[in-house]
C-alpha cells in the first residue's frame, strides 16, 4: 500500500496487513519463535547480513508479527521504519542509548516520565553520561544549556503529570544547527494527533501500552524513526536483547485497528469532564493542553490535531491530603492505578514537587485523570460524589 497518500483512519485499518502472504487471513498471525531454520548456508548468511531488515533470523531479532506492527506504526507516523520493543520505557531507553556514550551530555525536560528520569540519573550517569534537566517551557532558550559535548536533547510533549506542551520546532532548530539528536515521547497524543518526525525530531517514541494496545493488558513500546535514525536505534535494541513478544505485538496490532475511534471518544469525554471540573470551586487549575490554562496551549493549537483522555487538575491549596484520599477512596468508576490509555477511567494523586529539580512546582494537590469510555454523565456523577466526600473531610 502506498502509505504516504492515505489518511490516518485508512492506515489504521490497512497498514501492516498482508493477507495474501497468510492464506488470506485478515490479521497477521502470531509466530512464536526462537530458532528460525534456514534451507541452506547461503540463505543463513544472507539473513545474517540483513539483520537490521525485517527478515527472520532468530526470535530475538524479531518475528513477522513484530515486523507487521513496526510497519503499521511507521506508516501511521509517516516515518521510515519503526523498532518495537517490550515496553514503552524500553523504547525511551533505546532512543537515548542510540546516541549517547561516556563523556556526553544530555538535556532532559523536568516534566519527563518518572522512569526515564530514573534511567537517566541512574543508568546513564553510572555509564559516564552527564544529565541536565531543563524547564520544559524553555523553547529556543535551550541554546544556553548546550555544551560542546551535548549529544541528545530529549523531549516529552505534553509532559508527564503536569502537561507542559513544548515548543518543539524551536528546540529542534537549536539541536539541528549543532548536530544534536532529538527524541520525543509522543505517547499522550500518539501519531494520530501529533507527528514529531514531520517537525524534524529524529526519533518519535510511543508507549504502545497506552492507546495503541488500549485494553490495559499488554506492554509495548515503539520507536519510530526517520531513515537516518533507524540503524542506530535498531542496533541499540538488538544489543540490549530487546524485542516485542509475538502475542503482545498481535494485541498491539488488534488495538491499533480501533485506535482512531477510541482516541476520538476519549478526547470528547475528557473535554466534557475537564469543562465540568473547571467550573468546580475545589479546582485551582486545569492542566489540559486543549485549555488556555495549560502551559504551552498555544503550541498545542499550532502543532497538534487533537487531544487525548489524560489530563490533570490542581485543587485549592487549603484542601488537606485526608480530604483528597476521602474523595479517591470512594470512587466507583475511576480506578486507582498506574498506566492509562485503556478503555477504563483512572485517577492518581502524584506530587510533582517531590520529583522536580530544574523548576519549582508550586500548586495545590494534583489529581491526574484518565477519562475512559464509560458514559460521561456517570463519570461526572462519580466525581461529584467524590467532591461531596472531599468537602465533608476538609
Ligand atoms: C507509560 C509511559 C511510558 C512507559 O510505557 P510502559 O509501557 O509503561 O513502559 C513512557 N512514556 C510515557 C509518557 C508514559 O505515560
Amino acid at each position: 500500500m502506498k502509505s504516504k497518500s492515505k489518511k490516518p483512519d485508512t492506515l489504521l485499518t490497512h497498514a501492516g496487513r498482508h493477507p495474501e502472504q497468510n492464506h488470506g487471513v485478515v490479521n497477521p498471525p502470531v509466530y512464536h519463535a526462537s530458532t528460525i531454520l534456514h534451507p541452506d548456508v547461503a540463505d543463513m548468511e544472507a539473513s545474517e547480513a540483513k539483520r537490521l531488515e525485517p527478515v527472520t533470523l532468530y526470535g530475538r531479532t524479531g518475528t513477522p508479527t513484530q515486523f507487521a506492527l513496526e510497519e503499521a506504526m511507521a506508516a501511521l507516523e509517516g516515518g521510515d521504519r519503526a523498532v518495537a520493543v517490550c515496553s514503552g520505557a524500553a523504547a525511551c531507553y533505546v532512543a537515548l542509548l542510540a546516541y549517547l556514550k561516556a563523556g556526553d551530555h544530555a538535556l532532559i525536560p523536568d516534566s519527563v516520565y518518572g522512569p526515564v528520569r530514573a534511567f537517566a540519573t541512574g543508568f546513564l550517569t553510572r555509564f559516564g553520561v552527564a544529565i541536565e534537566f531543563y524547564d520544559p517551557m524553555i523553547g529556543a532558550g535551550i541554546a544556553a544549556l548546550v555544551k560542546p559535548n551535548t549529544k541528545a536533547i530529549y523531549l516529552e510533549s505534553p509532559g508527564s503529570i503536569t502537561f507542559e506542551v513544548q515548543d518543539v520546532p524551536a528546540i529542534v532548530a537549536v539541536a539541528k544547527a549543532r548536530g544534536i539528536a532529538t527524541m520525543l515521547d509522543n505517547t499522550w497524543a500518539s501519531p494520530l494527533f501529533f507527528k514529531p518526525l514531520a517537525l524534524g525530531v529524529d526519533v518519535s517514541i510511543v508507549a504502545g501500552t497506552k492507546y495503541i494496545v488500549g485494553h490495559s493488558d499488554a506492554m509495548m513500546g515503539i520507536a519510530i524513526c526517520a531513515e537516518h535514525s533507524f540503524a542506530a536505534v535498531k542496533r541499540s535494541a538488538q544489543q540490549l536483547g530487546y524485542h516485542a513478544a509475538p502475542d503482545d505485538s498481535y494485541l498491539a496490532l488488534r488495538g491499533l485497528r480501533t485506535a482512531g475511534v477510541r482516541l476520538r471518544a476519549h478526547e470528547k469525554a475528557a473535554l466534557a469532564v475537564a469543562r465540568w471540573l473547571k467550573a468546580r470551586p475545589e479546582i485551582e487549575r486545569l492542566l489540559h493542553p486543549a485549555f488556555p490554562d495549560c502551559p504551552g496551549h498555544e503550541f498545542w493549537r499550532r502543532d497538534f490535531s487533537g487531544s487525548s483522555g489524560l489530563f490533570s487538575v490542581t485543587l485549592q491549596r487549603d484542601i488537606p491530603k485526608r480530604a483528597v484520599s476521602a474523595m479517591l477512596d470512594g470512587l466507583e468508576l475511576f480506578g486507582l492505578g498506574y498506566s492509562w490509555g485503556g478503555f477504563e477511567s483512572l485517577i492518581v494523586p502524584p506530587d510533582p514537587a517531590r520529583i522536580r529539580t530544574a523548576t519549582k512546582w508550586d500548586a495545590g494537590p494534583l489529581l491526574r485523570l484518565h477519562v475512559g469510555l464509560e458514559d460521561t454523565d456517570d463519570l461526572i456523577a462519580d466525581l461529584e460524589r467524590g467532591f461531596d466526600r472531599l468537602n465533608k473531610a476538609r
